[in-house]
């Protein structure tokens, strides 16, 4: 059962990674918690899977337990919606010593983990995640958020959970789409920083072999978050490394709405369109573009959209105006290693086409 500590002094908390853990989740939790009353904010479809058996098990450790339920999908991630489970925290009656849980994916894990942040001024605070795309990301490194009309992730804070438990076996109900979706983060993290995660990926015959080594997976990628959470915890330098491929991911999703590529594939896209010309400038070796876009395509996932290249600088120039003039790409030397480069916005469309 990997255990893996993410050191940040009086901040510090345990992630453990066991499939089988949800059925003793109750126990772990009781053993990390002397609070009275515990909130679980989760969405619709993940209380109608999980909802009650965690309930259940809470119940039996003599937690007196509420469960906060909101709606699924980001664009559920929102101001009214956190004023709903501010006042659902409020009429449950928790206290400082009382406890929130998340379990959910991105979504309920960053609005919950800003309600944890702000109501009362902070309340311990677990995750369960329950995409992969949680397990790998979201829940991992205290970014907790909620989106205004004017952008994603525009209110937030940085606030650790006390622990995060993560049991691969709740990633058996999730559709394949989000499976795949949070696939682009694993490669992600395989191409900036681990080649044998990478080789392991490319290996796997398809979907029945990865989820037979998840655990394993889920793990390789919650160590190099640590890892980089630990010298970076607020987002001023190394930890721009887990951005690779967003600058062009996020401007591809946009370009369409955010209803035309999830998050993963915009990820994906953006990870192959960069490394393409990366490769032609001389900074990547050759033949590192070719293992990406074949990476990807094994896993369903697309590795372009009919975008020109003025398209996507249009968008990225947008929300350069509130940045300045530089821009930190994240650029790939070879598979398994990337580094941070950082040029001037005017140099970006030769990265792009
Ligand atoms: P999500 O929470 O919306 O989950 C995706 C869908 O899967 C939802 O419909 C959900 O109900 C369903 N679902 C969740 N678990 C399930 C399960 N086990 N079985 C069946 N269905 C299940 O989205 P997500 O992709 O997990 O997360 C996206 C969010 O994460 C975005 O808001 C993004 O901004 C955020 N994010 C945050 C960080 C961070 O560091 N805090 C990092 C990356 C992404």
């Amino acid at each position: 059962m990997p255990k893996i500590i993410v050191d940040l002094a009086e901040h510090s908390y345990n992630i453990i990674i066991d499939k089988g853990l949800w059925s003793k989740i109750g126990t772990k939790i009781r053993q990390m918690s002397a609070a009275d009353k515990v909130a679980v904010i989760t969405d619709d479809n993940v209380d109608a899977l999980y909802g009650e058996s965690l309930a259940k098990q809470l119940m039996l450790e003599k937690f007196k337990v509420k469960r906060i339920v909101m709606g699924h999908g980001e664009k559920n991630k929102n101001l009214q919606v956190l004023s709903n489970v501010y006042a659902a925290l409020a009429a449950f009656g928790i206290t400082r010593s009382d406890l929130i849980i998340t379990l959910g994916g991105g979504v309920p894990g960053d609005l919950g983990g800003f309600a944890a942040a702000t109501f009362l001024r902070g309340i311990d605070f677990i995750q369960i995640p329950t995409t992969l795309l949680a397990q790998v990301d979201s829940s991992v490194g205290g970014k907790v958020a909620v989106d205004l009309p004017e952008g994603k992730n525009l209110v937030g804070s940085f606030y650790q959970p006390k622990a995060v438990f993560i049991d691969p076996n709740l990633l058996k109900s999730l559709p394949e789409r989000y499976l795949h979706d949070g696939l682009a983060e694993v490669i992600k993290y395989a191409a900036f920083d681990d080649a044998e995660l990478f080789a392991k990926l490319e290996g796997f015959s398809g979907d029945a072999e990865l989820l037979a080594n998840i655990t394993e997976i889920v793990a390789a990628c919650c160590m190099i978050k640590a890892r980089i959470v630990q010298k970076d915890e607020h987002d001023i330098g190394e930890r721009m490394l887990l951005n690779f491929g967003h600058t062009i991911g996020h401007a591809v999703e946009k370009c369409y709405n955010y209803e035309g590529y999830t998050h993963g594939e915009g990820v994906g896209i953006g990870m192959v369109r960069l490394t393409e010309q990366t490769e032609k400038l001389g900074i990547t070796a050759i033949g590192t573009n070719r293992r990406l876009r074949k990476m990807l395509a094994q896993y369903e996932l697309p590795t372009a959209a009919q975008l020109t290249g003025k398209q996507i600088l249009d968008v990225i120039a947008l929300d350069k105006k509130k940045k300045g003039n530089a821009i930190t790409l994240v650029v790939l030397d070879k598979i398994g290693s990337g580094h941070l480069l950082k040029i001037a916005f005017t140099d970006l469309a030769k990265y792009i086409v």
